[in-house]
């Protein structure tokens, strides 16, 4: 069997908000004047973090489609707890027109759409289910997965997860490296959840952006991946498309899709593999 590559991208943020500050400081402390102008300067251009068209165009160009997590996040704000800022500030409002009507843009043209679990849904049943019925109501008809934020999970997530009526997650990864996290390098159902599954993620856009050679690693993972007949699922989230914000990432993303189609990969969505499976497993029954 061959390589089989799902792409998706976690949707945190589709505005720049603090981060013309934080990043602008960041780049003084650097030294870094050119970036330090680009940052000041931005805010007075179209908005950064707004993503959806490049990430269509590159995939439709290719003649594939992906998995959007879309992400409703309630994090109280505390003003005073500048800690708990990055989780709770920033977000977008899925019920707004803009965003619903990419949402529905994404669905209508055979995008997959998923749940982006909020900072706190992965221990809470109410949320996930309120998070997931939003969305549904968004597209009209049922979501099949998710991915919690930040991969928070617990030993409960799962059954959670299946209780609010996923079909799968795809949350087990590093967020430090490329890799198959518990050696966990196909769809699995966990212990004592039947008909639920697990889709590993192995490879994130900052995991081998921050290395040294991000491509050296994406090789590395694919020839893995390759070798041992593991599922490679990629997640770039959404607003790194834009290269002056985030350099080289599209351009590795892109590199991932054409080194797949030369090792002849399939790509599918997560959605359309988890579905692949479970008529192939039935099938050998
Ligand atoms: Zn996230």
């Amino acid at each position: 069997m061959s390589l089989t590559i799902c792409l998706s991208h976690d949707v945190d943020r589709t505005r720049k908000t603090f981060q013309y500050f934080s990043h602008s400081v960041k780049a003084v402390l650097k030294l870094d004047f050119r970036s330090f102008f680009y940052q000041f300067g931005s805010v007075f251009y179209e908005n950064p973090y707004w993503q959806f068209e490049k990430i269509i165009e590159i995939e439709n160009s290719y003649n594939l489609k992906s998995t959007f997590f879309f992400l409703n996040e309630t994090y109280p704000f505390k003003p005073f707890a500048i800690k708990t800022w990055p989780i709770s500030v920033g977000y977008y409002n899925i019920k707004s027109k803009k965003i619903s009507g990419i949402i529905q843009k994404l669905d209508q043209q055979g995008w997959e759409i998923g749940l982006h679990g909020s900072y706190n849904s992965y221990k809470d049943f109410e949320l996930l289910q309120k998070e997931k019925s939003d969305l549904e109501e968004i597209i009209s008809h049922r979501i099949l997965g998710i991915r919690q934020h930040f991969l928070n999970m617990n030993s409960e997530t799962w059954a959670l997860q299946k209780k609010a009526g996923f079909l799968y997650d795809s949350s087990l990864g590093f967020r430090d490296k490329a890799g198959y996290k518990n050696e966990k390098t196909d769809i699995f159902e966990p212990e004592s959840l039947p008909g639920f599954f697990v889709v590993p993620m192995s490879l994130m856009d900052m995991t081998v952006m921050n290395k040294k050679d991000p491509w050296g690693e994406t090789e590395k993972l694919l020839d893995f991946a390759e070798k041992n007949k593991a599922i490679v699922v990629a997640n770039w989230h959404h607003r790194v498309f834009n290269p002056k914000e985030f350099p080289n990432y599209p351009d590795i993303y892109i590199k991932l899709i054409k080194e797949g189609k030369k090792r002849n990969a399939t790509f599918l969505t997560i959605g359309e593999y988890v579905q692949n499976q479970i008529i192939n497993r039935s099938g050998k029954i």
